[in-house]
């Protein structure tokens, strides 16, 4: 952290907050107040240059036509590059997980060049993946099952320097063409201070214990260090959900993750 007070950014919210994912950045502030530290949310907007030096970097989902645009200004700004170059934690939401990457074909099939701080490439996947979304965590520091709703044509390939956020258990995730024949399916992607994922939720809503992870980045101490912050309705919306996609089978028959749900 920069400043005495846990600065995150928004970024550019009237292109890329699809499903309310722009809420992402108030669960950070709420999270973080309520365990005494100073935070605030910063709104950058497409005709803002986007800071380098914010604490935590919000990005949700778009359409393709807001998603293009969102992709040409972020190139265009050396902001984001900046500020993964300094390791400040970066959240990518679907159309920004697929920006995030060195390219993406939108459904139209116009290649669109990404911002290649991830290691992935999105092309079409045919039919769209709508839907509950559970995974698996697969990054050290996340234990709990990931939640959300996903809804997108797109499917992601990770290359060899970005690893997956998590093991599908139920829904699409990734869905590159080439997982398709594959038993195991991933969700999201992870490189670096960045992670990207298909969730939306909001994302951060549905699993706390992703916004307590970023936090603890970004203040720089171990997630475990941070005071336990209980909400119960978030607790039942989190059982609501994922009995909703019969996850609770899986959980039954050994699948580690919420086993304290
Ligand atoms: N436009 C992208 C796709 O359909 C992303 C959608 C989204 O962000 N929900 O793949």
């Amino acid at each position: 952290m920069t400043e005495s007070k846990l600065r995150i950014g928004v970024i550019y919210p009237e292109v890329l907050g699809t499903y309310g994912d722009t809420g992402n950045g108030d669960v950070l502030r709420e999270r973080a107040q309520r365990r005494g530290i100073d935070a605030e949310t910063l709104m950058v907007s497409l005709s803002d240059h986007i800071p380098a030096d914010l604490d935590i970097y919000v990005l949700g989902g778009g359409e393709d036509t807001a998603q293009a645009l969102a992709a040409g200004r972020m190139r265009g700004d050396r902001g984001l590059f900046r500020a993964a170059g300094s390791a400040r934690p970066i959240l990518a939401i679907c159309a920004s997980l697929q920006v995030l990457g060195r390219s993406y074909t939108d459904a139209e099939g116009r290649e669109v060049e990404g911002l290649g701080l991830l290691d992935v490439v999105t092309m079409p996947r045919g039919s769209r993946a709508i839907g509950e979304l559970v995974a698996a965590p697969l990054i050290p520091g996340l234990s709990e099952l990931l939640t959300g709703f996903e809804n997108h044509g797109g499917g992601t390939s990770l290359g060899a320097d970005a690893q997956p956020l998590g093991r599908v258990l139920s829904g699409v995730g990734n869905g590159a063409l080439s997982e398709q024949d594959d038993e195991v399916h991933y969700e999201g992607a992870v490189q670096g201070s960045i992670i990207g994922t298909y969730l939306h939720g909001p994302a951060l809503v549905r699993n706390p214990q992703l916004a307590d992870f970023l936090i603890a980045a970004a203040i720089g101490v171990d997630p475990a260090e941070l005071p336990v912050l209980e909400v119960p309705f978030v607790q039942r919306l989190r059982r609501e959900r994922l009995l909703a996609t019969g996850v609770e089978r899986l959980l039954a028959t050994g699948v580690e993750g919420d086993s304290n749900e």
